[in-house]
């Protein structure tokens, strides 16, 4: 994998123990020479693990929507900032650049961005890894949830079981590495997004 999106929060929480694993990330990125493309913040999540990047010239390209580009959020100092009109076409943009995704601890806006690319796999439209790094559990009420949806006939179990979830970093790396899509019954060649 050359380049993986990352979503994670433009908060940093209340336990190190979140930061501490944005830290392991980007250093895992580093020693596999694996570029990040990401929010574009220099905040929360997103910046400690640009930060991290950069110290050791990482490759981070940042995706930003024009409106929130000049507030005080975006980072300036990452190797490349592509700025897009709207929010939906920064998804868009962030899903031509990279082989997968990865989301740590957030709010609203990352669950938004980990489930468009699940929903992504789910209709065919792609076939990249989605993982989500466990931190403390952090996840765990999330898949609990998508376990309610398979057994209330909501979401097919072949389609929960994309989400591929660890709490080690090495781990998650390793078994997105090994991800292969499932075969659709219904593939979706020609969606315009
Ligand atoms: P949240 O999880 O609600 O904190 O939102 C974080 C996610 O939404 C990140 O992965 C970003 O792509 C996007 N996002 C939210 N706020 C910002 C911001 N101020 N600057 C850049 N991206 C942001």
């Amino acid at each position: 994998m050359k380049k993986i999106a990352v979503f994670c929060g433009s908060s940093l929480g209340f336990n190190d123990i979140y930061k501490n694993d944005a830290i392991k990330l980007g250093n895992h990125f580093i020693e596999n020479n694996i570029g990040m493309v990401y929010g574009g913040g220099k905040i929360g999540m997103m910046g400690v693990l640009a930060d991290t990047m950069l110290k050791k010239n990482g490759e981070v390209i940042g995706v930003i929507p024009g409106l929130l580009r000049h507030e005080e959020v975006a980072h300036t100092e990452i190797t490349e900032m592509i700025v897009t009109k709207t929010m939906s076409k920064r998804k868009v943009k962030i899903s031509k650049l990279v082989d997968g995704y990865i989301a740590l601890p957030g709010g609203f806006g990352t669950l938004d961005e980990i489930f468009e690319a699940l929903t992504l796999g789910q209709l065919g439209i792609e076939s990249k890894p989605v993982g989500i790094l466990n931190t403390n559990g952090f996840f765990n009420h999330l898949i609990k949830q998508l376990d309610v949806m398979v057994t209330e006939g909501y979401l097919k179990k072949s389609n929960k079981e994309m989400l591929i979830v660890s709490d080690s970093v090495d781990e998650l790396c390793t078994l997105m590495l090994k991800y292969k899509a499932p075969i659709m019954t219904k593939v979706i060649n020609k969606v315009v997004r």
